[in-house]
C-alpha cells in the first residue's frame, strides 16, 4: 500500500508508491522497444487490461475511447482515508484515491494532435464524465487529468492515453490557486485572459477560449488555454462550447506536432465549493530541470513567452 505523505512544515505533498517500487538496478536506463502486437491498449488486448469501467463505442461493437483503472495504481481505495499527524511533523494517509487510464483511441499509431476536434472533443467530454464519476466517490476532494506523450513525459508507452488521479486531498497546485484568487476582488483571470488574448504572448482566440504563452512561462512554449467567460468547470461547456475547446487546444498541439514535443498537459478546475477559472495547462518538456530549479522553484526558461506565442502563431488557420 502506497502512502501520501506531507514535507515536515510546508503544504507540500508526495505519494510514496510502494507498489510500483523498482530495485536499484532496475532504475539504470535501458532502451525499450515497444512491438505492436504487444500493445495492451490495442483492439484485440482487451482482457490484458484491468477491468473496462466506461467505454464510448462506434455503435457497431468497437470501442471507441476506453477507460479501466491503472495496472500499477499510484493510488487506490483502500487503507485510511483521513489525513493524520503523527508526532508533530509526519503528516500521512494511505494513497487513497483511484488511478485510472483513458485510451483516447482505438489506432495505435493515432495521437491527440491528429484528431480531428470532434473526436477529440468526444475526449474531453469522456474526460468531464470521469470527472463527475469519481467525484461522487467519498472522501475523494479532487480529480487530476494528465497527459504524458513521450518518453520525455513520463510514458514510454506510445499509444495515447489520458491518466485520471482521484484523492483524498486537493491537489495542491489547485488549492493554491484557488486561494490565491480570493486575494482579487473579482475573477483574475477572466481578466488575465482579456489582457493576454491581444498581447504579444497571444496564440488563438475563437469565439469561447483563448491560448496564450503565460507570462512567466515555467516552460519553453508553456501555453495556456483558457475559458474567455468565467467557466469553472467542463461541465460548464455545452456541445459547441466543447467543439470550441477542441479547436483552440488542437492547434497547440499541432503546432508541437511539428516539434515532435514530448509534452504533459493537465486540467485545472474549481474543486467543489471555490471559485477557480477553469484552465489548462498545456507543458512541453523540451529540457531538463537542473539544481537551481530544483533548489529554488525558480525556473529558468530559455524561450521568451512572446517569441514562443510568435511561433504558435506562425501560420494561423
Ligand atoms: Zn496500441
Ligand atoms: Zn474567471
Ligand atoms: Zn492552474
Amino acid at each position: 500500500m502506497g502512502e501520501l505523505r506531507k514535507d515536515y512544515i510546508l503544504d507540500r505533498w508526495v505519494i510514496i508508491a510502494s507498489e510500483r517500487s523498482k530495485r536499484p538496478h532496475e532504475f539504470k536506463s535501458k532502451s525499450k522497444k515497444e512491438k505492436k502486437g504487444l500493445c495492451y491498449f490495442c483492439p484485440g488486448n482487451e482482457d490484458k487490461t484491468p477491468p473496462e469501467k466506461f467505454c464510448i463505442d462506434d455503435k457497431q461493437g468497437n470501442w471507441k475511447i476506453r477507460v479501466f483503472d491503472n495496472k500499477f495504481p499510484a493510488e487506490k481505495l483502500e487503507g485510511q482515508f483521513d489525513i493524520q499527524t503523527h508526532n508533530k511533523y509526519f503528516t500521512f494517509s494511505s494513497s487513497y484515491g483511484v488511478h485510472e487510464i483513458i485510451v483516447e483511441t482505438p489506432d495505435h499509431d493515432k495521437q491527440l494532435w491528429d484528431m480531428s476536434e470532434e473526436e477529440f472533443a468526444e475526449v474531453l467530454k469522456v474526460y468531464d464524465m470521469r470527472i463527475r464519476e469519481l467525484e461522487k466517490l467519498q472522501h475523494i476532494k479532487y480529480v487530476s487529468i494528465f497527459k504524458n506523450h513521450g518518453e520525455k513525459a513520463g510514458t514510454s508507452l506510445l499509444h495515447s492515453h489520458t491518466q485520471i488521479i482521484a484523492s483524498n486531498i486537493i491537489n495542491q497546485n489547485v488549492a493554491a490557486e484557488a486561494e490565491a484568487v480570493k486575494r482579487y476582488e473579482s475573477c483574475p483571470y477572466c481578466e488575465i485572459v482579456d489582457i493576454e488574448k491581444t498581447s504579444d504572448r497571444r496564440c488563438f482566440e475563437n469565439d469561447k477560449f483563448a491560448a496564450f504563452c503565460p507570462y512567466a512561462s515555467r516552460f519553453n512554449f508553456e501555453a495556456w488555454v483558457l475559458p474567455k467567460m468565467h467557466i469553472k468547470r467542463l461541465s460548464d461547456l455545452d456541445d459547441n462550447g466543447y467543439l470550441q475547446l477542441a479547436d483552440i487546444f488542437l492547434r497547440v498541439l499541432r503546432k508541437l506536432k511539428e516539434l515532435n514535443a514530448p509534452y504533459n498537459f493537465f486540467i485545472h478546475y474549481s474543486p467543489k465549493g471555490e471559485d477557480l477559472h477553469l484552465q489548462i495547462h498545456i507543458t512541453p518538456r523540451l529540457s531538463i530541470r537542473a539544481g537551481f530549479e530544483f533548489s529554488s522553484d525558480i525556473i529558468i526558461t530559455i524561450v521568451p513567452p512572446e517569441d514562443a506565442a510568435g511561433f504558435y502563431r506562425d501560420h494561423e488557420k
